[in-house]
């Protein structure tokens, strides 16, 4: 038997390279994408070869709806099979204005990326993993998309991004519903506030929020916290959940008084 296989969109950094350390040690081969050039992720694919896997840069922008094919043939190409989709990729408006000001560029620009792209690439994904599961080359696929806290918590100076996020969530049922009856899982995995490239420049207003309660748990989620969750998922160990939502935000939505 092949090792099972991921493929990690935004696994060269942050929360998808965390994702890939940990489905790495669960002993999955790899496929990570990023938009940059392959030369600037050798040091990557090296760390997670050196973890046992068997590494595939993919240069892609998911919004780039057209070029999923290709990319899939890639992979397939490469490990003749893909056993899980993690749909990581994602970014932040440019800039954080209030809802008011929120221009249409910025709010095509992250839905593109952050929902329409994800959404056509596991439609594309899931037709071949149907195959797959068909000819009895994988006993499952699974489906996982990193959403965020922000998919229910209103922050009105990233509207978009909340916006995209919570059709993340839909997006996540609607397949899971689709998909039970062929052998495919579909899960979300929503974290909280997390240390990355992506909340660098607001660490500060974070450190403070953190300091004074804001999470149950008193520190920043880290990349292996978002990681541990999608591994546990993407190597079957959670059964008869498809559709569910994993929080791991340190308790940041949990209601108190
Ligand atoms: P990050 O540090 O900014 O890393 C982003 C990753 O996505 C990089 O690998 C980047 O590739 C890749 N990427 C960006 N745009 C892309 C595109 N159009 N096509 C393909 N790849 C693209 O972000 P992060 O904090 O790890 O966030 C990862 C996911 O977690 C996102 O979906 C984000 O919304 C979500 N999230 C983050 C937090 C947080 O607090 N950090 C909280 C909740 C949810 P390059 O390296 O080539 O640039």
């Amino acid at each position: 038997m092949t090792r099972p296989v991921a493929l990690v969109t935004g696994g060269s950094r942050g929360i998808g390279l965390g994702i890939a350390r940990e489905l790495a040690a669960h002993g999955f081969d790899l496929a990570i994408n990023g938009l940059r050039p392959p030369a600037d992720v050798q040091t990557v694919l090296d760390e997670l070869a050196a973890l046992g896997a068997g590494t595939r840069y993919i240069r892609l922008d998911v919004a780039d709806t057209g070029a999923h094919d290709a990319a899939i043939d890639d992979v397939l190409g490469c490990f003749g099979r893909i056993d899980a989709l993690v749909n990581n990729a994602g970014v932040a408006p440019s800039v954080r204005a209030d809802i008011l000001e929120m221009t249409p560029e910025s709010y095509d620009r992250v839905m593109a990326i952050n929902l329409r792209g994800p959404l056509l690439l596991s439609r594309a994904v899931a037709k071949r993993m149907l195959e797959l599961v068909g000819a009895g080359r994988i006993d499952r696929g699974r489906i996982i998309n990193v959403s965020s806290i922000s998919a229910t918590v209103a922050s009105i100076s990233r509207a978009e991004y909340c916006i995209s996020k919570a059709g993340v969530a839909m997006a996540t049922r609607l397949l899971a519903a689709r998909l039970a009856d062929e052998g495919i899982d579909v899960y979300e995995v929503r974290p909280g506030i997390t240390a990355t490239d992506m909340t660098a420049a607001v660490s500060e207003k974070y450190d403070r929020l953190i300091a004074e309660g804001l999470t149950v748990e008193r520190r920043w989620g880290t990349p292996e916290d978002i990681g541990r969750a999608v591994a546990m998922l993407a190597s079957g160990v959670l059964t008869y959940a498809t559709g569910q939502v994993l929080t791991i935000d340190g308790g940041l939505t949990m209601p108190r008084l």
